[in-house]
């Protein structure tokens, strides 16, 4: 119980970095220097005030200096992150998986938060997690269920492909009947680097996963708004995570349907 309390904390700090990426990376700023100041008043904030999930519920959500509103977002992001900790933890102890997987997921959740906002997904994440996944593949082979460097090498260029080509070629069809960009590049590549790591056969369920979302949420979007810019990253970030615990499970189900 204590392990998986600390491990709980340990998330919601992380967490707590996760945000200042999500908040510096698409201005360009450093996400090591200066130290949090409110994006308002631009007071630095006091660490008894910096404290994750439990400053933002104590503060009822408002900058103790200027009142200005604090994004649900950091809250949102701390919560999330310790809740996926937690639930890595569970599955894998402290083992390479876990941080393999750590890496993975709180990348997918900077992109997914920037994308939401901005509407990009930064190249820092996208490539990122490319030269990642390949060097994953090359250190701990074993993560892909090889034992040569070589096979496991090939399985995750592999997944490159298959992830960054699908998407690729589905937003060539867009452009083609819509007749204007439909697919963004950080997309693509955001795609090709879950591939690095995963592997073609999820990369591949991924693509299928993720406009599933897509569309529900888009659908959501335009009853309630007018307007139809649907970020993608966050529904290919979701489809990541379904694909990676319930892959096999998925796949089985969606062969009843050959029957
Ligand atoms: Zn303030």
């Amino acid at each position: 119980m204590l392990e998986r309390l600390i491990v709980f904390i340990l998330g919601a700090c992380w967490g707590s970095f996760l945000n200042v990426c999500i908040y510096r990376m698409p201005k360009n700023e450093s996400i090591v220097k200066p130290a949090s100041h409110c994006p308002s008043c631009n007071k630095p904030i006091a660490w008894y005030d910096n404290i994750p999930i439990v400053s933002y519920i104590a503060l009822k959500a408002k900058c103790r200096n200027c009142n200005a509103k604090i994004n649900i977002r950091y809250f949102i992001v701390e919560l999330l992150t310790a809740a996926l900790m937690l639930f890595l933890y569970n599955q894998f102890d402290i083992s390479a998986k876990f941080f393999i997987y750590s890496i993975l997921f709180s990348g997918l959740i900077v992109a997914s938060f920037i994308d939401l906002e901005y509407q990009i997904i930064p190249d820092e994440i996208s490539i990122g997690a490319v030269v990642i996944g390949l060097l994953v593949s090359i250190i701990f082979p074993k993560f892909h269920g090889f034992l040569s460097i070589q096979s496991s090498f090939i399985f995750s260029c592999l997944g490159l492909l298959v992830g960054g080509l699908s998407l690729y070629i589905t937003g060539l069809i867009g452009d083609f009947i819509f007749k204007k960009e439909s697919m963004g590049g950080g997309d693509i590549k955001l795609l090709a680097g879950i591939g690095a790591f995963l592997g073609w056969k999820l990369a591949l369920l991924i693509f299928f996963i993720a406009p599933l979302f897509g569309a529900v949420m888009g659908l959501i979007v335009k009853l309630k708004k007018k307007i139809s810019i649907i970020p993608y990253g966050p529904f290919i970030s979701l489809s990541t995570f379904l694909a990676v615990f319930w892959g096999e499970k998925i796949i089985n189900w969606w062969w009843i349907f050959k029957y």
